[in-house]
């Protein structure tokens, strides 16, 4: 979309040689400094690395590194990231490599950006989609994650995602023993790890057994590790991650001992560990502190919102012992700490990652907290930095690449006022990074930080929604627009209009434009005058680029898609079965279409829709509800697919226009509502 690509504006990279003089090295090799040495980097490279006397630094633009440390950028391995704007947030902290724990095309499009120099950074390495199993209710714990309910699935699955560009695959708490199995097969052959939840109900004796090589979150650690007279809720209790008996059991009745010879187990079959003790941490505060936060002035005020716990579809069943739902979490932050300290004592490989963006946990600047917890659990700040440099590089195979300061090595470097090494308080701010061939001064940074502080408090008007002519004799049945609300909200806008051709088939065309992601769909559906799909497409415009998609009904009787995917891949679906009507993930307008036309008695359907270019069939199912006026119709629609399970209270006017529609997401109460 051509506003507001990037709305930051950022220096311009490097064109010649850089050299950091006289300054004091922590290479991070060895706990150790090289004082007064000389840097010089050249297209995102270390290309000399030498004591200042014996360094010729010629034409290199000099900056003075005298009374200064200059160690690696930082990474944080476990981040949700996915507006390319907040990468101002992980640089001015220091952070220059994140690892994305739930991947999307847009993902992989971000890490070309970087690759080619577009974005500065961070450079990201991405897991894929989240796989999980089946709860009780059929449903994965996350709307929208890959449900893998079929073991025999698990090597198309894997296969799939590594072959797309996914580095990892991401397991996820529902899985089944069978398909975590199946999954660590499946990742073996394919050469990549899986990393995760522990499910729920296995241990991570089990679960490394499987072939799961990183552990997120310490999830699932008392599990098999319980002193006796302690237990875990029942396994397919949906409340299972949260609910106080979790966490009371984990931090009253966990076995340190059996810890322990976790911890040597994992050492010796190097298997890691991303604790993101932050995350408890900042989700466990006091509402009043936590809103007080000056660190706020980054976030989007629609994430605000999503982080009251009222508007958390994981906390709603803590809600009503909120006090003591905080207490007990921190007491298993406590006991967690301790796990930490164990596993380092252990030597087992550790993870820094921060979870960012749940709740409070800010990007860039959570990875410092994160750091303090490490330090706090017993490790010295070497050994604490190792996590977040060394280490990370070594977990993704690509120590020779980045992780310490080392002549042929990237050069994404930070320049510290303070010895790190005494205090990893000295990264907070640093006065200089270096990135994939670009500088930022301190100034730039700051810079930054307030260009993001802006464009949060001045969101930048959606861009147009107006769609275009309607042909001859086309007669249009209806049209309007509907204003977007995600907990009260306005975060979108959607035009659309029906149309009735005169050979009695139906045009649907929609544009949508949501100002949270920044991007704009266009969906325009050609349906046969029995409402069954003959034709769709949309095209949406992202910040990283554009995503095309093409359905139709071939003649050999089934649907086949083409899709050129944000990230330029090329795809291609074929789904085999009888012509099928329009989803509401096709379109928001349709389900009224469908609802008034639907033959008498009818108010279920199998309906068509595309999920990242692969057809699937949902079931739809309505009931009507008491209609709030006497020319409107109340319905209440509840779709399923695959492990999803959707419902969306519609209020429609008699003629077939949407006025209302209103569902539960995890982002909070989402409504469209026909603006007048
Ligand atoms: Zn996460």
């Amino acid at each position: 979309m051509a506003d507001g690509l990037y709305p930051l504006e950022f220096p311009a990279r490097l064109t010649g040689p850089l050299a950091v003089t006289r300054v004091t090295v922590v290479p991070m090799d060895a706990e150790r400094v090289l004082p007064d040495h000389t840097v010089i980097v050249e297209d995102g490279r270390i290309r000399a690395l030498a004591p200042s006397a014996q360094i010729d630094v010629g034409d290199a633009v000099i900056v003075d590194g005298s009374q200064r440390w200059l160690m690696p950028g930082l990474a944080d391995m476990h981040v949700h990231y996915h507006d390319p704007a907040e990468f101002a947030l992980h640089l001015a902290n220091g952070v220059t490599t994140v690892r994305n724990m739930w991947g999307a095309p847009l993902h992989l499009a971000l890490r070309q950006k970087v690759e080619r120099g577009e974005l500065p950074g961070p450079r990201m390495v991405t897991t894929s989609p989240i796989v999980d199993g089946p709860g009780a209710d059929g449903r994965t714990i996350w709307p929208g994650s890959t449900l893998l309910d079929d073991p025999s699935e698990a090597e198309r699955l894997v296969r799939r995602y590594a072959e797309r560009g996914y580095q990892q695959i991401k397991a996820y708490s529902w899985l089944s023993r069978e398909s975590l199995h199946a999954l660590g097969r499946a990742a073996a052959a394919a050469g990549v790890r899986i990393t995760g939840h522990c499910p729920n109900g296995i241990t991570f004796e089990e679960a490394i057994a499987a072939g799961m090589s990183c552990f997120e979150h310490l999830t699932g650690i008392a599990e098999g590790h319980l002193r006796d007279g302690f237990a875990l809720p029942d396994v397919k209790d949906p409340e299972r991650l949260v609910n106080l008996d979790t966490l009371r059991a984990t931090s009253e009745g966990i076995d340190f001992d059996a810890v322990r010879r976790l911890g040597a187990q994992m050492a010796a079959a190097q298997v890691w560990n991303c604790p993101t003790l932050v995350v408890y941490q900042q989700m466990s505060q006091d509402r009043a502190a936590a809103m007080a936060d000056p660190r706020l002035r980054y976030v989007p005020p629609a994430r605000i919102r999503s982080w009251d716990p009222a508007n958390d579809f994981r906390l709603q069943s803590v809600a009503s012992a909120w006090d003591e739902w905080l207490d007990a979490t921190q007491a298993r932050i406590r006991a967690f700490k301790r796990v930490l300290s164990i596993l380092h004592e252990e030597g087992a490989p550790l993870l820094v990652g921060t979870d960012t963006p749940n709740p409070f946990v800010f990007q860039g600047f959570a990875v410092h907290d994160e750091l303090a917890n490490f330090v706090d659990a017993g490790m010295r700040p070497y050994e604490a930095l190792r996590c977040a440099t060394v280490e990370p590089a070594r977990f993704l195979g690509e120590s020779t690449e980045w992780g310490t300061v080392e002549q042929g090595k990237r050069a994404d470097l930070l320049l510290l006022s303070a010895n790190p090494l005494n205090d990893v308080g000295a990264l907070r701010a640093p006065e200089a990074v270096l990135v994939n061939g670009f500088h930022f001064t301190g100034a730039d940074l700051a810079r930054l930080l307030e260009q993001r502080a802006t464009s949060v408090r001045t969101a930048a008007p959606l861009p147009s929604v107006a769609l275009g002519g309607v042909g001859e004799g086309v007669q249009v049945v209806r049209e309007g627009t509907l204003v977007e609300r995600v907990s009260d909200g306005e975060v979108g806008c959607v035009a659309y209009r029906h149309l009735h051709l005169p050979d009695g088939r139906w045009i649907v065309e929609e544009r949508y434009a949501n100002g949270v992601e920044r991007s704009r769909r266009t969906s325009r559906l050609s349906l046969r005058a029995d409402l069954t799909v003959e034709r769709a497409e949309y095209e949406r415009e992202t910040t990283l680029g554009e995503e095309r998609c093409e359905l139709a009904w071939s003649d050999a009787g089934r649907y086949e898609v083409r899709l050129r995917d944000v990230d330029g891949a090329e795809l291609r679906f074929e789904h085999d079965g009888p012509a099928l009507v329009p989803s509401e993930q096709l379109a928001f307008t349709v389900m009224p279409l469908l609802i008034a036309r639907a033959p008498a008695g009818a108010d279920r359907v199998e309906a068509l829709s595309i999920d990242g270019g692969e057809p699937r069939v949902a079931a739809v199912a309505w009931s009507p509800a008491a209609s709030p006026a006497e020319d409107e119709l109340a319905a209440v629609a509840r779709i399923m697919r695959h492990g999803q399970r959707t419902e969306q209270h519609y209020r429609v006017h008699r003629d077939g226009a949407l006025l209302a529609l209103e569902q539960v997401t995890w982002m909070g109460r989402r409504e469209l509502v026909a603006s007048t």
